[in-house]
Parts: structure tokens; sequence; C-alpha cells
């Protein structure tokens, strides 16, 4: 074969490698990426009037330069001004340039933190070069950029200056969209990257320069307009209409609960019943708090679906609730004459064809499982409606993936996401413009709330006193929480099986059992059993226990290093008891010293039961960002704008989107393909 001609790619130079890992491609990301911080080099400062502990400034003349060979060999460099003051420079690394430079009678200016010494002044390891006589000084700050080892500032500087000089930066939007007062956007980043010496740094630093404000506002005006376009394109898709008919499951489901409705439950089952109504998909997120009874809500959505002949499909982030809800969901629906398939990375061989057969001929109407229910594999003959259980565990793209089971018919089923994580409402409808929200404001009657308790690990034995006491006089249940403490799974492990070990002891004679991420999908299911049907007193776990288990009679929750836990995490734990009408407790136990955010944590965990309190405070101690987590939403591709910090600059993108989008379209389209190019897709899920 003729070889092709082409000269050779040059090979990629370390910094030029360690650009492409921060993301730094094309001249528009060099010109997003922004400073930490500037440094002051535009002026100079008199030795003498400098500050111990300042980062100064200073020029002089080298009138010593030797190296120090007693105690710690370094190069010592002493400089003096023109007052006279002098100024000693210690080198501990350093190479024969070092002194070439600094040699005696050389100018040079140095910068660095002026500590009081020994020998008076001095400053350790400053940056230095030599000057002549009228070297100018810096025109503008000098920026200091987020890098990494193998990528020198000097480098990623000259990259990031070259790319703002050559990226497209002309104006995307029409006159008068803007907010009055803010600068373009060539001149906002030529002003972030190269601010004037008389700059307020603090406005820099805090976000608040209107040069800020400008890049936050374009920022929020991309999200918003593409979560739009998302929405309109999906008014545009087709789904079955599912309507279920009178007397049918339905209601027969109804009736056949051993309990009545919560008027929650009632109003958000009949907001699902009108989104599954219509022929376009429902894109819902139904919240509520732990407990307050999302299956049962769910298992009437599905029973609406089947009844107008569609199949639905359940899928949970874990194996446990994954089957939680298949014995719940088999209990309510097998009676009334329904095909429940199963279908998790542990069911294998035969019996998992047999399901996957199941589901593609449409003779199981539901379809139950893990990430196994989205492989490649499993078709759904007529998928009307996809349930998401803990919907914040799945990424953006499994979401998609569930969604296009249906994608042969040109139709897309409805999708259901529940989430027991209570979103404030304004927060979730700035995050999901693309997400009605149903919410389960109320728990099931006869529940007795749960008393939390907060010890320090001194008083673990006290515990350990308390939960025989409890075990033995009323029988009680109880969960005992071993967290991730190492970043082992192996010491974890030992952790877990050294508490297995001492509760054993402890209660002779009383089943203790022990459950974590190691053990087979099987024997986690055995253990479950035994401790459902009440045969075991104590279950000691790592975090699987996590999500979604359902045990009413399990009344004591331990929870050991529960300063390690975030408060959502801390809250659905706690979660697992208080389901049935005995008093619960919630015991959780500490090893100190306590950081600030781990008493706020803690604090609240003792102070409230109430997840839409837990969640505004979570949200207060770690900032919106975190809160969401990155899975969530679109909120990760936010990288300069904070949802609660700018509210105003949302507002005021959130009501220009439309218009933009209906009048503007090609300005509307660039602007977000700026801002987020191939991102956009994710915000559609
Ligand atoms: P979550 O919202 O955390 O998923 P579940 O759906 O697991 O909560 O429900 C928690 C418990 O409450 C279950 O045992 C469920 O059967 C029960 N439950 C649900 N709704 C009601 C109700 N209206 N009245 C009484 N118990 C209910
Ligand atoms: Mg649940």
């Amino acid at each position: 074969m003729p070889e092709v001609s082409s000269s050779p790619a040059k090979p990629k130079s370390a910094p030029q490698k360690a650009m492409e890992k921060l993301g730094l491609v094309r001249d528009i990301d060099l010109a997003l990426h922004l400073p930490l911080r500037y440094e002051d080099e535009t002026r100079l400062t008199p030795i003498l009037q400098a500050h111990e502990g300042q980062v100064v400034q200073c020029e002089g003349l080298v009138i010593e330069c030797r190296i120090e060979l007693r105690g710690r060999r370094q190069l010592l460099v002493r400089i003096e001004d023109e007052t006279g003051a002098e100024l000693l420079l210690r080198f501990i690394h350093f190479y024969p340039s070092h002194q070439k430079t600094m040699a005696v009678g050389n100018r040079i200016r140095v910068r660095g933190e002026l500590r009081a010494g020994f020998f008076g002044r001095e400053m350790v390891h400053p940056t230095f070069k030599a000057v002549g006589d009228d070297t100018p000084l810096a025109s503008a700050l000098t920026p200091v950029y987020p890098s990494s080892a193998s990528l020198p500032q000097a480098y990623l500087r000259k990259a990031v200056a070259a790319g703002l000089r050559r990226a497209p930066l002309e104006e995307t939007l029409p006159a008068g969209i803007v907010p009055a007062g803010l600068p373009s956007l060539r001149e906002a980043l030529d002003f972030l990257h190269h601010p004037p010496p008389e700059a307020q740094l603090a406005t820099l630093e805090d976000h608040s320069h209107p040069a800020w404000q400008r890049l936050k506002f374009e920022e929020l005006l991309a999200q918003q307009i593409s979560q739009l376009q998302a929405q309109r394109e999906r008014a545009r898709l087709q789904a079955p209409a599912l309507v279920g008919r009178r007397g049918g499951l339905h209601e027969q489901l109804l009736a056949a609960l051993p309990f009545g409705l919560t008027g929650a439950q009632q109003r958000v089952g009949e907001e699902i019943a009108q989104d599954l109504a219509r022929p376009q998909p429902m894109h819902r997120l139904l919240q509520g708090d732990v407990g307050a009874g999302k299956t049962v809500v769910a298992a009437l959505a599905a029973a609406v679906a089947i009844d107008a002949g569609w199949q639905c499909a359940l899928m949970a982030p874990t194996e446990i609730l994954a089957e939680q809800h298949f014995r719940k969901l088999l209990g309510w629906l097998e009676p009334l004459g329904l095909k429940v398939a199963w279908l998790t990375g542990s069911v294998k061989g035969k019996v998992r064809q047999k399901m996957i057969d199941a589901a593609a001929d449409g003779s199981a109407q539901l379809v139950i499982g893990t990430h196994a229910v989205i492989e490649d594999k499993v078709k759904f003959a007529k998928l009307g409606l996809a349930i998401i259980d803990e919907q914040h565990r799945f990424g953006v793209a499994q979401r998609l993936a569930l969604r296009k089971k249906l994608a042969s018919m040109a139709l897309e089923p409805h999708m259901l996401m529940m989430s027991a994580t209570p979103i404030p409402r304004t927060l979730a409808m700035t995050y999901f413009a693309d997400l009605d929200v149903s919410t389960i404001d109320e728990l099931p009657p006869g529940r007795t709330p749960i008393v939390t308790k907060v010890f320090a690990d001194g008083r673990r034995d006290n515990v350990i006193d308390r939960i025989r006491d409890e075990v033995e006089t009323r029988s009680a249940q109880v969960y005992w929480v071993c967290p991730l403490i190492e970043e082992s799974e192996a010491l974890d492990l030992k952790n877990a099986i050294e508490t297995h070990a001492e509760l054993s002891a402890a209660l002779p004679g009383r089943s203790v059992g022990l459950l974590h991420g190691r053990m087979k999908p099987a024997e986690k299911a055995a253990v479950m059993a035994e401790f459902s049907a009440g045969r075991m007193s104590v279950l000691v776990a790592t975090t699987v226990i996590e999500v979604g288990v359902d045990v009413p009679n399990a009344s004591l929750m331990v929870i050991e290093h529960a300063e390690r836990f975030g408060l959502s995490q801390l809250h659905q734990l706690r979660g697992r008891v208080g389901r049935g009408a005995v008093a619960s407790v919630c015991v959780l136990i500490y090893t100190g010293p306590l950081s600030q955010t781990g008493k706020d944590r803690l604090k609240a965990m003792a102070e409230t039961n109430d997840g839409f309190e837990i969640a505004r405070r979570d949200l207060d101690i770690r900032g919106p960002g975190e809160f969401m987590g990155s899975r969530q939403s679109g909120a990760e591709l936010l990288r300069f704008a904070d949802l609660q910090e700018d509210a105003p600059l949302l507002q005021a993108a959130r009501k220009l989107a439309p218009m933009l989008l209906d009048r503007h379209a090609a300005a509307a389209r660039r602007h977000v393909e700026r801002w987020l190019g191939t991102k956009a897709e994710f915000l559609k899920a």
C-alpha cells in the first residue's frame, strides 16, 4: 500500500498535555479559565515600609551573595535599596543560575512574604529577577491560574493571554438584553485576566464585580435557554396516553391495600394520573421524606399503565432495594393476576433469558430490577411507564437509557423519578426547568416521632447496655451502622466484623446479623429476610442499608462515626426506623474532635425529623452545588454562577430565555453553543 504522506503529529509537550487534562483546548476554554487570585507586581515597596507577614515586591542592589555551609546548606543574598535598608533572601533549594542572577552588584526585583528573621528582615524563597535601572513594572495585576504540577504558571499565563486574544468573544446577545451596568463579555474577560492596579481586589475575590456578574449572567442564560429548549422538545414528543379503566387494576389495588392513602398521597397520585393521561411523556419527580409512602404511589401509577395495556419498568439503585420492591409489589399485584419479572445482576443463565424474553414479548407487565434493566439486551414490547427510585443515585446517561427503551415505536415512555432527598421548591424549579415536581408532605398516620440522641464514643458501652435492655425487655430490633472509615474496604469490613462479634457476645441467645458490600446478593437477601421476619434482633451493617429498606418493627438505629456522614445520608439512615407504631430512637455516636460542619450536622439531626428542614440546613452547610450532587442535574455545568447567591441574575435569565428563543433563535443557539457546547445534551435528561 502506498504510504500516505503526512507530516507526523508533533509530540505534545508535558505542559500541553497538562492543559488538555484541564480541558484547556479551544481558545474559548482558555479565555474562560479565570484566575484564582492575583499578585500585585505593579508597585515596589521600600524595604523599610513593608510589614512583617505582608507579601511585597522590593527592589535593590545585591551587596552580598554567599553559600552558608554551617548548619543547613543555603544560599544567602543580601540586597540594599535606595534608602539604605537591607533585606536578606534565603534559598534552601538553589542552582548555580541563582548565584549568577544575584551576583553582587546586580539589581534585582524580588517578591515574597516579609519575615522578621534573626538577622533582620528577610524573605525565604522569594521570586526574583534581574532588572535594569528602569525595567517597567507590570501594568496590570498578575493572574494566578488554577493549574497542575506539570503546568508552570508562566506557561499557562502565556497560553491564556494568547487564547484570550484569539477567542471569538463577539456579542451574541441582542441589544438591551444584558442587565444595565454590566460590561461586554470581551471587556469583562480582559478585565478579569488583567485587572488594572487600582481594581478592588475584594470585589474580584467575592465575584461581586460587574465583570464577574456579566460572566455569571451569560452562563445562567445559557443554562436557562437550554433547559427551555429541552422542555419544548419534550412537548413535541409523543407518549401513549394511559388511562385506567373504571373498576380496573388501579381501583382494585386501592381496595386491596391494608391502609387508606394519606391526603398527600392522593394528591400526588392525581397529579401523576393527569400526566399519564396526556399523549406527551410525563417527566415528574416525586419527592417525599423517608417513609412518606412513595412506593404505593408508584405502584398505583404502574397499575394505571398496565390497565391501559402497557408495560411498566421499575429501576432501583441496589439489589436489596430492588428485591424489596419486588416482594412488595408482587404481594400487591400478583393477586390481581399480573406477571412481574425480576432482573438484576445476580439473575443469570436460563432464568435471566426468561425474564428478558418476558419483557421483550410483553408478557411481563411489570419489570423490576437494578441497572440490569437498562442493559442493551433488555427490550420492552410496550414500555408505557418507567419509574426510577432514589433517582439521585443514577446518572444522566442511565436515565436517558431507560427513556430510550421504547424508541422503536417513535414514542417515549412516561417517566416517574422518586427521591427521598426533598429539595426546596425554588431550588427544584431552577435546577429542573424540565421537570415537574410532586411532593408528599405528610407522613402516614400513627407514626411516633423518632427521638435522636448524640453521644461521644466514650459512651459506646452505655449504648450497648441500652440495646441489651431494649432487646430483652421489648424484643426490639436494632440496626447498627458502621460507616466507611478508611479508604480501604478491608479495614471497614474488619471494623464491621469486630462490632458484630462484640454485639453477639453482649447478647447471648439472640441472633445478631452482619450485612456488608462484599457479600453475594443471595447472602444479603438471606440476612435481610431474617431481619424482616423478626427472627434477628440486631443487624450490623455497613452503609448498604442506606437506601429504602423497610422493616417496620425496627425501632433502634445506632450510627457509629456519625460525624463522617453527610446530613442527608444520616437522615436517610435514620428513616429506616420510625416506620411502625413503636416509639423509635436514633443514637448518633461520634468520635471527636468535631469540625464546625460536623457539629452543625449532628445538631440539625438532634433538633429536627423533618426532611425538608434537614434539606434546608444541608443546603446552608454545603451550598447548592454540592447539595444537589453533580449527577442530579445540569448543576455541574455551572462554573461561575451560584444558584443561591446569584438568584437575582438567575431571575433575569429565566425571564429572558423564552423571549430569546422566540425572537432571536439564532443568537440563542450561538449563545448555548459557546457556553455549553456538547454538554447541552445532558440538560435534557
Ligand atoms: P418511602 O417514601 O421512604 O419509599 P415507603 O413507600 O417504603 O416509603 O413506605 C414506608 C412504609 O409506610 C411502608 O411500610 C408502607 O407500606 C407504609 N405506608 C405507605 N403509605 C401508607 C399509608 N397511607 N398508611 C399507612 N402506612 C403506609
Ligand atoms: Mg422508598
